[in-house]
């Protein structure tokens, strides 16, 4: 039988763009190195029994304000989202936070001097958000269909989030936030473009909320795999695919894996200078991560925190900024930029009983080796003292780890690449996103635009692309309904 897409990878890309395309009637096979489905959307009892934690992603404002995922019937395929009572909570020195609630005014009240500013700038973007979102979460190069929405977010998003951020705010608190949410971008705080992850997560946060999905990341993989199989496609696991020859025979291929594979795989297939641009691909800093069981909820000095989803412990913009800035220098900060997940505080599922799961991660240099137990705890020891003698186990996954598991994370990156200079927007390499020179080959993993996240929103406009190249199926590329119905 000849496929009419083999899809390679079954990350959340790679199910997205099998899903479309088995929904317009397509048949799809995804073919998966690893004994699981989910790439960076997975769970496991990484510590003690009972325990269920989320091995990459752990919190979801762009799978829940993605919209894909929206258009798609994922509840009924076992997906439910749970929110904390607060989406994020950025602790500082002498008990204080900013919170983040989903409810725009609440948020915007609690900032003070800086409630009109939050309005201004979050506010409006949030509650434009079903039409932002589908540009902001595309291709780069293409005809907004929202010029002015667009507008209102690119010109701040293009800036540095030092400078928007002092700019823009006067208190510590919306400063404070706004940094730890352009952290995201694994960029020093300097460097341009960096606003635009504070802008789409805050804004993300108002509009569809940082829930975490009911029993574990791999929920959302798993509703996709459900979805897929409904519409007859089907999922092969432990199945590396080397080189062209371990793919059967289809009219289509997509890589859901990262630019250097995608040359080793293609080999001839590709001409010479497509795979050399493809494996001088640049990846930035990496992660190093811990996953606790701990025996009871952290201690944070400050109440917010400890009923929010999501705490991001810096400290100050001004100490986010450094940290930022020692990592993407080739340092390990005393004080580095912790971003933490406590899923067990909105879904008791998993953790047994009065327990509680805690997922917490910083970044390093790319490739680094060094330990970053302690220094991850002081901070956290910082604004919830105490938190140490809860710990019951824990499990450090270094970069050298990630990138064993899954050849996307290269030296341990887990953004799909870097997001310095045109990379962002333009990636893997300047030309039609999605496509290859071969009119059958095609990419949809992080490494093309939007970059990195659980959205699918490559693997739909990859999907997209082969729908009206190669299939020719007249179907339009801003149409979401098109595609999922
Ligand atoms: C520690 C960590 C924390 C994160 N936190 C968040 C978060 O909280 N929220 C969020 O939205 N995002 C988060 N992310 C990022 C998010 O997980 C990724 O951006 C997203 O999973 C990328 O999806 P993808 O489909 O492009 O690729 P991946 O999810 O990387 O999937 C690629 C798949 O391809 C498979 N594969 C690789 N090589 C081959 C091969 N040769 N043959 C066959 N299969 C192959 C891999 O095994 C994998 O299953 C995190 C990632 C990590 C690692």
């Amino acid at each position: 039988m000849t496929w009419d897409a083999v899809v390679v990878g079954s990350g959340p890309n790679g199910l997205t763009a099998a899903v479309v395309l088995a929904m317009r009637g397509r048949s799809v096979l995804v073919l998966e190195a690893d004994e699981h489905i989910g790439g960076g959307a997975r769970s496991g009892e990484l510590t003690l029994p009972g325990f269920v934690h989320d091995i990459c992603s752990a919190v979801h404002p762009f799978a829940a304000g993605s919209p894909v995922f929206r258009s798609l019937p994922l509840e009924e395929h076992g997906l439910t989202f749970v929110h904390p009572e607060v989406a994020l909570a950025h602790p500082l020195d002498g008990g204080r936070a900013s919170v983040v609630w989903r409810d725009e005014d609440r948020t915007a009240d609690g900032m003070g001097a800086d409630a009109v500013a939050w309005h201004h700038l979050i506010g409006k973007l949030a509650r434009d958000w079903d039409r932002l979102a589908p540009m902001a979460l595309g291709p780069l190069l293409q005809i907004p269909s929202h010029p002015l929405v667009l507008g209102r977010f690119g010109l701040p998003a293009a800036l540095p989030a030092s400078a928007l951020g002092r700019a823009a705010f006067r208190t510590e608190e919306a400063r404070g936030v706004f940094a730890g949410c352009a952290a995201h971008s694994f960029l020093a705080l300097s460097r341009p473009l960096t606003s635009s992850f504070a802008l789409l997560l805050l804004a993300a946060a108002h509009a569809g909320g940082w829930p975490v999905a009911r029993g574990g990341s791999q929920a959302i993989s798993d509703s996709l795999a459900s979805l897929l199989a409904a519409h007859g496609g089907r999922i092969e696991t432990s199945r590396p695919v080397r080189t062209m020859r371990d793919i059967p025979a289809a009219r289509v291929v997509l890589f859901d894996v990262g630019p250097r594979t995608i040359a080793d795989i293609a080999g001839d297939r590709l001409p010479r200078h497509f795979r050399s641009r493809l494996r001088s691909y640049r990846y930035g800093p990496a992660a190093f991560k811990i996953d606790y069981a701990l025996d009871g909820p952290v201690p944070w000095t400050n109440p917010d925190c400890r009923v929010a989803g999501t705490v991001h412990v810096a400290g100050t913009a001004v100490e986010t900024a450094r940290a930022e800035a020692i990592v993407t220098k080739g340092g390990h900060p005393d004080k580095p930029v912790v971003l933490i997940s406590q899923q067990s505080v909105a879904d008791p599922s998993r953790a047994p009983a009065g327990k509680h799961t805690l997922w917490a991660y910083t970044h390093v240099p790319n490739g680094s080796q060094t330990d970053m137990t302690d220094a991850i705890e002081r901070q956290i020891e910082r604004f919830a003292p105490g938190f140490r003698d809860i710990v019951l186990a824990r499990r450090v996954l270094s970069p050298g780890w990630f990138e064993q598991h899954n050849s996307s994370y290269v030296g341990g990156n887990i953004a799909g690449g870097s997001n310095g200079g045109l990379q962002l927007a333009l990636r893997p390499v300047l030309g039609r996103p999605y496509r290859t020179p071969d009119d059958a080959l095609f990419m949809c993993s992080a490494s093309t635009p939007p970059g990195g996240g659980v959205h699918g929103m490559a693997g739909y406009h990859a999907a997209l692309v082969v729908l009206e190249g190669a299939f020719r199926d007249g179907v339009r590329s801003s149409s979401l309904a098109a595609s999922a119905g």
